[in-house]
């Protein structure tokens, strides 16, 4: 007997839609303060500001010999010795030059560092500057930073490139997000885990790592909630189950039209209220998102790449809003290197794409949404809008890296 579903006889939703839903339905999660150590990966929930110049003081660039510009070149009395982390004792009079370790502080009455290279000695501690011109050597003091400085605004990742602004700042327990908690589950009689060799009409379970190790690229919480029959009480049970221990669960398979796709009414059975069941997207047309009080459910179609593609392009939008994540991800304009053409245009299509040495969005070998190790081999994907059948070669795509 066929199954109509209450809610699935209407057509897909456009994309732009289903992520206008997802957007509005999430709230940002609890902040709360942690060690600098541990926040690599955390989005950042408030500005850090920098609390004195940087440098904080004249310092020189180079170890060489502080003098004044207009005495250049020498001879020079050598009056002192300045080691990094030890104020200056003199203040240069005429004539006279300071040997000075980078990073040092810079003598008063000095302008310029001549480097140590260019230094001949001469008898009695005196020193000669033997180069034609020389640079002045200094870093001035706030030159890099000014006191009250954004640094890093509130809705960053901590990433390894910005932990180091905190630590200038002295931010060393930044207020950050809660780590999202992400549930896997994998459904399907035919799935078996990757350490099982497949029998039969089986095939081994991709989805689950793959979506696990998105999630937690992501600065989440993974949990797996392994392989569950198609059954439809099985299925509800473990949705439950998922939803009282996440904020974010995602259940592969079950939710096309086949007559064992049991998931989106196992998500009714299980208290989940619906937000859209069909997405005008390829891949990704049967992805059903909803939520139970504080929780989100996407249901995904068992195919690998769609599932790849519905996190990267609707998981990852929810989970910059529990964060409050403001970044996006910097995706270049690239020239295509060959057209690309489909049959039918009523879906916003994503291809896989490689960047060739010479700069080209190249598409790579992919047989559809069922050929995971194509996307081992891409660098991103580009988009092609509903309405449109074509791109030609040379065409200016948005790749966005994946
Ligand atoms: P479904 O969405 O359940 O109709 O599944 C669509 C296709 O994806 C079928 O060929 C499934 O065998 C495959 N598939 C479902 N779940 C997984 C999984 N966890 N890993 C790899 N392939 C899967
Ligand atoms: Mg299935």
């Amino acid at each position: 007997m066929p199954r109509t579903l209450p809610g699935r006889k209407g057509g897909p939703i456009p994309f732009e839609e289903a992520l206008d839903i997802v957007r509005r339905s999430a709230a940002p999660l609890e902040a709360e303060k942690v060690p600098l150590a541990l926040a690599l990966g955390r989005v950042l929930r408030q500005d850090v500001v920098s609390d004195m110049a940087m440098p904080p003081f004249d310092k020189s660039a180079m170890d060489g010999f502080a003098c004044r510009r207009s005495d250049l070149p020498g001879p020079f009395e050598v009056v002192e010795t300045i080691p990094a982390g030890r104020p200056p004792t003199r203040t240069l009079a005429q004539g006279q030059a300071a040997k000075i370790m980078t990073g040092a502080m810079l003598p008063e009455g000095a302008d310029c560092v001549f480097v140590v290279e260019e230094a001949e000695a001469l008898p009695d501690r005196r020193v000669r500057h033997s180069g034609r011109k020389t640079a002045d050597n200094i870093c001035r003091k706030g030159s890099d930073v000014s006191p009250g400085q954004l640094l890093v605004a509130a809705g960053a990742r901590i990433t390894p490139k910005a932990v180091s602004s905190l630590a200038l700042a002295g931010c060393v327990e930044p207020l950050v997000s809660r780590k999202p908690v992400v549930g896997v589950l994998a459904t399907g009689d035919e799935i078996v885990a990757p350490s099982e060799r497949p029998g039969g009409a089986q095939i081994r379970d991709t989805n689950s790592i793959q979506t696990l190790c998105q999630a937690a690229q992501c600065g989440c919480d993974t949990r797996s909630y392994g392989i569950v029959r198609d059954d439809a009480a099985a299925i509800s049970a473990a949705l439950a189950r998922g939803a009282a221990e996440c904020d974010v669960l995602i259940v592969t398979g079950g939710v096309s039209m086949g007559d064992f796709d049991l998931v989106p009414g196992a998500l009714r059975e299980a208290g989940f209220e619906l937000l859209f069941e069909k997405v005008a997207a390829q891949p990704g047309k049967p992805t059903v998102f909803g939520r139970r009080g504080a929780s989100f459910v996407f249901g995904m179609p068992g195919n690998p790449v769609s599932c790849f593609i519905v996190f990267e392009f609707l998981v990852k939008e929810l989970l910059a809003r529990m964060t409050g994540l403001s970044e996006r991800p910097a995706g270049a304009r690239l020239p295509l290197a060959a057209a690309v053409r489909r049959s039918r245009a009523d879906r916003l299509a994503r291809i896989p794409v490689r960047v060739t040495p010479a700069g080209l969005a190249e598409a790579v070998p992919y047989h559809g949404s069922a050929h995971v190790t194509s996307l081992a081999g891409a660098d991103g994907v580009i988009s092609m809008p509903v309405g449109v059948a074509s791109l030609e070669e040379g065409d200016l795509v948005d790749v966005r890296p994946i």
